[in-house]
């Protein structure tokens, strides 16, 4: 599970005055386009590691960079080819300044950033805005018989036909949302009905079993020659393999550098990358959860099921990092506490766990991200998914500073907070505390929020089906932003004054009813998991304190502004909430889920909704962030020995992608 940056007020803020006055800084800002922006990330402190750590580092980054193929293939099954399609007009066209080749180039670039055609956020396809007749001119110019790799019609029909594969995810209430969407983790023709008939066999079967299987996980759906639904496993020799070869590669390679703490996991994680057996897959997840002490540590596999809308195929990512040692004092207060934090939760009894276990977290600056972590990445971090491994050996969770950190750069001066927070004090209170509020949310939410509760006798944990992700979510930001706002904070050493909690409260709500709401297209309503349990928490606290006025949406000269009346009673209603969600999720209440989903977290205010997007376009400001990685150079002595490795920071979106597509490009157009 992973939690994504937020438009918030807060990245408004400066970091820190810091030494930084008298250098010329970089821009941190590298590309613009469409409703992105591409910012640059340093890693800190990766100079002062010693040279094994380097080099672990190194051979992680390049495994990292494998996968890059899988996820395109997974989002659609068109994708690969459409990008080396795309890339070579690209590539080849000497003329570069006409209207539509500047379209064209744009539309490329979100091809990149999507890892395929679809929005990475909306899940919506790209509309081109370069015509038909130009393309099909490049085309014929440029794509031969040797480098076409698909049919030009059925090309310019995926492209140009916006009914046809209109949306990556659909997850529209009613709707057969495996049909109706067009990632590439069900053969097409393979409807709902089938795939819940499918897994509820193998889970039926499966029943009872204390360790159960995460059915599904790595594997597309197809039918096989007598229509029979089969599984292709993505592993060595299986689906996708010649990328998956290329990964184990790399960290037999880091093996070989590890130290006998991290070799055994290293060496259960190409276990199961060679077997693709899901118990080995979970093998692997409790001797890596186990392992709170190395330095460098990493995620690389199919982890996260966001992108399939039944919650269960895993995309491909990868995240190498290494502990920021002074930064996780904070979180180290919090694990240590972790016990009075679940036993004082405001939700029955009879859901919070006895003992809470393993609950570790730390805050780690990123070295690489690759896989559905690249180019837009999430800044917090908790893993495994697997809820009876999280039960028995408990969950890692991390903050990742030094993303969180080039995102408020990039964000400074932008004239965000001006305009849509009406009270003084409140932009004084975000100005001051907003980073460290931030934060903590961040650290309640991944190592206590998602770590906290249990589920009823008999209650498996996928009783929630469409709607689960988003209950989640608002479950941990729940448990955050209530005790965020808990004099417990204050006592342990965490905040000075309960003014950070009031700064984070202002700047949730306003994002959960207004701001956020920039993300979406007009007609549309709100899609991804994250993005309804901020509405959700909202939307609900807006209406069940209206009667004290708790929350009030204030107009002023024609624009709307929220306001928060009662810190203290927002709290409250925060710990009500809390408790419902909990029980909702324990007792697997799918009733009670839905219409709590469908009832706030859903359907958007259409005048409010334009509004927002005219104030955030006058202010020129890009709802969507991603970035360009690192590079990491080996040096070799004369004898062949590694004896450093180079860290630079290439500041060209388009040649990194470019660089990845010639260099860490190993699937075929077709899997
Ligand atoms: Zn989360």
């Amino acid at each position: 599970m992973n939690k994504f940056f937020g438009i918030t007020a807060m990245g408004v803020l400066a970091v820190s005055g810091s030494a930084m006055a008298s250098e010329p800084e970089q821009p941190w800002i590298v590309d613009r386009f469409d409703d992105i922006k591409v910012i640059r990330y340093e890693v800190p402190g990766f100079e002062e590691l010693s040279l094994n750590e380097k080099e672990m580092i190194y051979y992680l980054a390049e495994a990292a960079k494998c996968g890059r193929d899988i996820l395109f293939d997974q989002n659609f099954k068109y994708n690969i080819a459409i990008r080396r399609t795309l890339e070579s007009i690209y590539t080849a066209s000497t003329k570069r300044d006409s209207d539509e080749f500047k379209a064209f180039e744009k539309y490329l670039k979100k091809v990149w950033f999507a890892n395929g055609i679809h929005h990475h956020y909306s899940n919506d396809k790209f509309k081109p805005e370069f015509s038909e007749k130009w393309f099909r001119k490049q085309l014929a110019r440029f794509i031969n018989d040797e480098n076409r790799q698909m049919d030009d019609d059925l090309l310019c029909r995926i492209i140009f036909d916006k009914e046809l594969y209109a949306s990556r995810l659909n997850q529209t209430a009613g709707v057969d949302v495996i049909t109706a969407s067009a990632n590439n983790y069900y053969e097409e023709g393979i409807t709902q009905e089938e795939v819940e008939a499918f897994y509820g066999a193998m889970a039926a079967a499966d029943e009872g079993n204390p360790e159960p299987i995460s059915y599904g996980l790595n594997s597309k759906l197809v039918r096989d020659a007598e229509g029979n639904i089969a599984e292709r496993v993505w592993k060595v020799g299986g689906m996708y393999s010649p990328a998956i070869e290329r990964i184990v590669y790399w960290l037999e390679k880091a093996a070989a550098v590890a130290d006998d703490v991290q070799r055994p996991i290293i060496e259960a994680l190409i276990e199961y990358y060679r077997s693709g057996d899901l118990k080995d897959f979970d093998t692997y997840n409790v001797l890596w959860v186990k392992d709170t002490d190395s330095k460098i540590d990493f995620v690389n596999g199919f982890i996260e099921s966001y992108g399939d809308p039944l919650g269960r195929k895993a995309s491909w990512e990868s995240v190498v990092n290494f502990r920021d040692e002074e930064a996780c004092r904070r979180t180290a207060i919090m694990s240590a506490n972790a016990q009075w934090f679940e036993d004082n939760a405001p939700i029955n009894p009879a859901y919070r766990k006895e003992e809470v276990k393993g609950v570790s977290a730390k805050v780690i600056t990123v070295a690489m991200l690759g896989g559905d972590c690249y180019p837009a990445t999430a800044i917090g971090i908790n893993l495994p998914n697997a809820d009876w491994i999280r039960k028995e050996h408990g969950s890692k969770s991390v903050t990742i500073d030094n993303i969180t950190y080039a995102y408020d750069k990039a964000a400074q001066g932008n004239g965000f907070m001006e305009e849509f927070v009406l009270r003084e004090e409140d932009r004084e209170r975000m100005k001051q505390y907003g980073k460290l509020s931030d934060d903590l949310h961040t650290d309640l939410h991944e190592c206590l929020g998602h770590g906290s509760g249990q589920l009823a006798p008999g209650v498996k944990g996928d009783e929630l089906r469409t709607y689960s992700s988003t209950l989640e979510e608002a479950r941990a930001d729940l448990f955050a932003l209530y005790y965020l706002g808990d004099e417990k904070l204050i006592e342990i050493g965490l905040i000075p004054t309960l003014d950070v909690a009031w700064a984070q409260y202002s700047d949730y709500i306003m994002n959960g009813m207004m701001t956020q709401l920039s993300r979406i297209e007009p007609g549309k309503n709100v899609e991804e998991a994250h993005m309804r349990n901020r509405k959700l928490i909202a939307e609900w606290c807006y209406e069940k304190g209206k009667a004290d006025n708790v929350i009030e949406l204030v107009e002023k000269d024609g624009k709307h502004y929220v306001v928060i009346n009662d810190f203290v009673a927002l709290r409250k209603l925060f710990g009500e909430l809390l408790c419902e969600v909990q029980r909702i999720k324990s007792e697997g209440d799918y009733e009670a889920c839905r219409k709590l989903v469908e009832d706030y977290a859903v359907q958007v205010d259409a005048d409010i909704h334009a509004e927002v997007i005219a104030r955030n376009a006058a202010l020129k400001i890009e709802p969507y962030g991603g970035f360009v990685n690192p590079e990491y150079t080996p040096v070799y002595s004369e004898d062949g020995k590694l004896v450093d490795v180079k860290i630079s920071y290439p500041a060209n979106y388009v040649e990194q992608h470019l660089h990845y597509g010639k260099d860490y490009s190993f699937l075929p157009s077709q899997n």
